[in-house]
């Protein structure tokens, strides 16, 4: 059974005559627009201290509330920022308690958000751009054109909304929220859009999140998923250093190619040579390596030892998924047999292979189905191999 909220009814705010944004400016960036608004030097770096802790410990939105401001100062703020984040368009809950948000960035556009629960955790699939310029035949968002890319703030803010749904923020000046296990305690970027197509607001969005001071996710409970942008890898354990899963699905360039069409730009060998270097870079256990299981396309025996060989000598593990359909997909999803056999032979060669259980499939929230319903137009072949590059 779906259960469905309908369109939540708060009329959306827009930032009234020019105010400035501070959700998703880095505390540096935070401090110099403080500054350039009338904050004194010297008092920068304690009012970005007492900010941050309203916004992202607390989730506030009102400078009102920040009590431990003078009554003028918070009137200054006002005149001058807005403390904004995506609004929410809609809500459905899966029968498996999945839920799937839909979100309103500027401009109109939506994008999907989605919050999965499972007994030790609650993992948020947060989306990077609205479409993606990338067109893996398999994936529904790939049919969308790219719209835009996400800003920092419109990243973290699909963190905050979830909070918000969640009711997870602590009391104001009293928890830090470390109290119980959290509800939302890991971050995917799985969502829609390639994340190192949109690095600079991916990075500063994640940093954000990982503050100490404030949403305070570990950077081991952030995975960032991509489908293999090479140049942007090793600066992804640099200046993030959080967790990284590529999007393999294919053991030869020949298939590869034609399910993740980056692979023309950036071959297999190329892809591994990048990620052999990733563990040590960013001080992390393993690659995640994801595998779309496609019936009689890349789910052979011979397929899983060849996957095996080529990720040999790398900290891995492989995380099968059972391929999502969506209307007018061209593929059928592998037996479940067959899919126990590859993640068999995986498993024999010393590598965890866990089989990802579809998530909020009544809901259409599952990997690969994303794609809001107002950019429902298809690219050409022409513009598809035009934003791709190719
Ligand atoms: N653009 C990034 C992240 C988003 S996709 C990337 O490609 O890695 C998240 C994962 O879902 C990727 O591994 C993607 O290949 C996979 N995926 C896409 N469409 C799918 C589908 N229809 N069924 C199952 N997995 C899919
Ligand atoms: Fe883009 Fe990832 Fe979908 Fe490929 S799988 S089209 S990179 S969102």
């Amino acid at each position: 059974m779906t259960i469905t909220q309908d369109v939540v009814t708060i009329p959306r705010k827009l930032p009234e005559g020019g105010k400035v944004n501070l959700v998703g400016l880095t505390r540096d960036k935070l401090r110099e627009t403080l500054i350039a608004a009338g904050t004194p030097e010297k008092q920068a770096k304690m009012r970005v201290n007492q900010i941050w802790q309203w916004i992202y410990q607390w989730g506030v939105r009102d400078f009102d509330a920040m009590t431990n401001l003078a009554k003028a100062y918070r009137a200054q703020l006002a005149e001058n920022f807005v403390i904004e984040i995506p609004e929410l368009v809609s809500k459905q809950v899966s029968a498996d308690g999945t839920r799937k948000y839909l979100v309103r960035i500027a401009g109109g556009h939506e994008v999907e958000v989605v919050y999965i629960p499972e007994t030790d955790r609650g993992t948020l699939c947060v989306s990077s751009q609205v479409g993606c310029t990338l067109t893996c035949s398999f994936c529904h968002t790939g049919t969308q054109k790219l719209v835009r890319n996400l800003t920092a703030g419109e990243i973290v803010g699909q963190i905050m909304m979830a909070r918000d749904d969640l009711g997870e923020w602590p009391e104001p000046g009293v928890g830090s929220g470390e109290a119980g296990p959290r509800l939302l305690s890991n971050v995917v970027l799985m969502g829609m859009g390639e994340p190192l197509y949109n690095f600079d607001n991916v990075r500063d969005a994640m940093k954000i999140a990982m503050d100490g001071e404030g949403i305070s996710l570990s950077r081991r409970r952030i995975t960032l998923s991509t489908s293999g942008v090479v140049p942007e890898i090793a600066k992804t354990a640099e200046e993030i250093g959080c967790l990284l899963a590529i999007s393999f699905h294919a053991t030869t360039d020949e298939v590869r190619d034609q399910l993740v069409p980056i692979n023309k730009r950036w071959n297999i060998k190329t892809l591994l040579d990048a990620l052999r270097a990733y563990p040590k870079l960013s001080n992390s256990e393993r690659i995640t390596f994801e595998y779309v299981m496609l019936k009689d396309v890349n789910d052979t025996d011979a397929d899983a030892r060849r996957l095996v060989k080529l990720i040999a000598g790398i900290p891995a593990k492989i995380n099968l998924i059972p391929f999502n359909e969506w209307p007018g997909s061209p593929y059928e999803r592998s037996d479940w047999s067959r899919i126990e056999a590859f993640a068999d032979i995986i498993y024999k060669a010393g590598y965890a292979s866990p089989i990802r259980t579809p998530r909020g499939e009544d809901i259409m929230a599952a990997c690969g189905q994303l794609k809001s319903a107002t950019e429902r137009a298809r690219k050409s072949r022409a513009e598809i191999a035009k934003e791709a590059g190719l």
